[in-house]
């Protein structure tokens, strides 16, 4: 054969072979990821530098990082996210996201990575709540579509009920003393008890109900074995531990 055929038959050839290439085993997908807009400290901006930070942004980089996947982190209202990982338009969801057997009809959960349960906050000085049992007929503000506003529903409906579409405005709420008392996350509630120097808040009561965080994905999503390799990994390896730490300032009592 001459010389130039083999020069054409190459120069034919090269772009179909980068294309396969590309294709078959080149660049993995782009997961996207659904996060909240704010529940600290699992998610959240931090106001210093606009960037999104927290426990669960730690959690999904390093799971990232194990299984070999990119990221895309949309964040939005937790109302929507389930319905955006029920219906396929996001991949994972990680947001704190409560493992319930009604939320596991419609979604996959990963296997737990956070304990959790539901507190009562009121403002420091009240004397009138100290405890669920006290609820009747006081304003009491939460979230929408969180399993604290599920729980007032079920075992409160004779408080007045406000589910607010970003936590951090019923917190506001309660510092204004438009709700007499908050329902939310143990860790969330804390944060706002502890740390937050604008609000001055107190826990009541005991923790309401147990729960547990799970990453959630459409229904029969193939990433749930792979990210539950890589929290196994993470669990054994000290990562989850190192970020555990640096959220919570303590040992992971878990394991
Ligand atoms: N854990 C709660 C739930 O799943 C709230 C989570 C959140 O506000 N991000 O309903």
């Amino acid at each position: 054969m001459k010389k130039w055929k083999w020069k054409r038959i190459t120069v034919c050839l090269l772009p179909a072979v980068a294309l396969l290439l590309l294709n078959g085993c080149g660049a993995p997908d782009t997961v996207q990821v659904a996060t909240d807009n704010g529940f600290v400290p699992f998610e959240f901006v931090d106001p210093s530098t606009g960037e999104l930070i927290g426990f669960d942004i730690d959690l999904i980089n390093a799971v990232a990082e194990e299984a070999e996947l990119n990221l895309n982190i949309n964040t939005m209202d937790f109302d929507g996210l389930i319905a955006g990982i029920r219906t396929g338009r996001y991949d994972v969801g990680i947001a704190g996201i409560t493992i319930t057997e009604e939320r596991g009809e419609s979604i996959d959960f990963s296997d737990p990575y956070y304990d959790a349960g539901l507190i009562l906050a009121v403002q420091a000085d009240n004397q009138t709540i100290s405890s669920e049992a006290d609820l009747a007929g006081k304003r009491v503000g939460t979230r929408s579509g969180s399993t604290s506003e599920r729980y007032l529903q079920e075992h409160h409906p004779e408080a007045s009920i406000t589910a607010f579409p970003g936590i951090v405005e019923a917190y506001m709420d309660l510092e204004a003393g438009r709700v007499d008392a908050v329902l939310y996350d143990l860790p969330n509630v804390m944060y706002y008890v502890q740390q937050d120097s604008k609000t001055n808040f107190k826990t009541v009561g005991e923790v309401l109900q147990g729960e547990q965080y799970g990453i959630a994905f459409p229904k029969g999503s193939p990433l749930v074995e792979p990210v539950n390799a890589a929290l196994a990994v993470l669990r054994e390896n000290g990562t989850y531990d190192r970020i555990y730490e640096k959220w919570f300032g303590e040992d992971s009592e878990d394991e």
